[in-house]
C-alpha cells in the first residue's frame, strides 16, 4: 500500500557549512489498512518522513509509492500542532478541508463522536488544546482518507483526554479501515494503538527494529497487559544491545 524508499534527505546544517544527513537508505513497506506506529528519539526525522509521505516535501532523493494508482489515494494529516485557521470557526476549518470532496465523511457525525457539536461555531482561540487537537483530527478524518498520517497528535494533553481520543481514533479506524502512520515517542501509546511498531534510530534515521503487537484489540484498554508487553520489549531491547 505504501512503499517508502528514501535514499537520502538532507537539510542545510544549522550554524555550520555543509549538509545535515537526516535520512539515509530508509526503506519501509506498509500494508493496506495497517496501523503502524513509528517510535524514535526526538529529532531523528519522523516529521520529515511524514512530510515526504504527504508529498509536502519533494526535496529528497528516493521514491514513495502510495496505493495502486497514485491519484486515488487521499492523505489526511494531523500535524504536530493543530494548525487551525484563527479567522474560521471550528466548522469552517473542517469545511475548508472537505471542499469539493464527494466522499467526505459526515461532519456532523464526526463532531458528535469527538464531542464538539456544541463548539462548531466557535473560533479556535476559544478552544482548549485538547479541543483544537480534536478539530484537527476531525479535519483529517473528514476527507475520508485512505492514508492517515498522525504526528504525535496527543502530546501535551492530559492523560484522560489522550486516552479518550486514542479510543476514538481506533474506533473510527475500525469503522472505516484505512492505513495509519502514527508517530509517537510513547511506547505505551504505540502498544495500545499499533498493529506493528517500527523503531527508528537517530540521524541518519533508519529502521532498527520492527515488532508486531500480538495483543487482541479488546485487550488494549487493559493497562496491565500493555505494561507487561512493554516490559517484555524493553527486556529484549536490553539483552540484544
Ligand atoms: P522529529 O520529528 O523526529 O523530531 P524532524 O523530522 O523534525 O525530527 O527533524 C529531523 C532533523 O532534521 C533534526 O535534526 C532537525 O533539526 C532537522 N530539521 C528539520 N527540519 C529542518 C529544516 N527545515 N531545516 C534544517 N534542519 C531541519
Ligand atoms: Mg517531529
Amino acid at each position: 500500500m505504501i512503499a517508502i524508499n528514501i535514499k537520502s534527505k538532507t537539510y542545510p546544517a544549522k550554524g555550520r557549512a555543509g549538509q545535515h544527513l537526516a535520512i539515509a537508505d530508509f526503506k519501509l513497506a506498509i500494508n493496506a489498512n495497517e496501523f503502524v506506529c513509528l517510535v524514535g528519539p526526538s529529532g531523528c526525522g519522523k516529521t520529515t518522513l511524514l512530510n515526504i509521505v504527504a508529498d509536502l516535501d519533494r526535496d529528497y532523493d528516493g521514491e514513495i509509492k502510495v496505493g495502486q494508482v497514485q491519484t486515488q489515494s487521499k492523505i489526511g494529516y494531523v500535524f504536530q500542532n493543530p494548525r487551525l485557521l484563527p479567522w474560521r470557526t471550528v466548522r469552517e476549518n473542517i469545511e475548508l478541508a472537505i471542499e469539493d470532496n464527494p466522499s467526505a465523511e459526515n461532519m456532523d457525525t464526526l463532531l458528535d463522536v469527538m464531542q464538539l457539536s456544541q463548539f462548531q461555531h466557535v473560533y479556535p482561540e476559544r478552544l482548549s488544546l485538547g479541543m483544537s487537537r480534536r478539530v484537527a483530527i476531525i479535519r483529517a478524518f473528514a476527507i475520508n482518507p485512505n492514508v492517515l498520517l498522525m504526528d504525535e497528535p496527543f502530546v501535551s494533553l492530559d492523560a484522560a483526554t489522550a486516552r479518550q481520543i486514542r479510543t476514538l481514533t481506533v474506533k473510527l479506524w475500525q469503522q472505516r479501515p484505512h492505513t495509519v502512520l502514527f508517530v509517537t515517542h510513547d511506547l505505551r501509546e504505540a502498544i495500545t494503538l499499533a498493529d506493528r511498531i517500527v523503531f527508528l534510530s537517530s540521524a541518519p534515521m533508519q529502521v532498527v527494529r520492527e515488532i508486531k503487537v500480538p495483543i487482541a484489540r479488546h485487550e488494549r484498554d487493559n493497562e496491565q497487559v500493555i505494561e507487561a508487553f512493554r516490559q517484555q520489549l524493553l527486556h529484549v531491547q536490553h539483552s540484544t544491545t
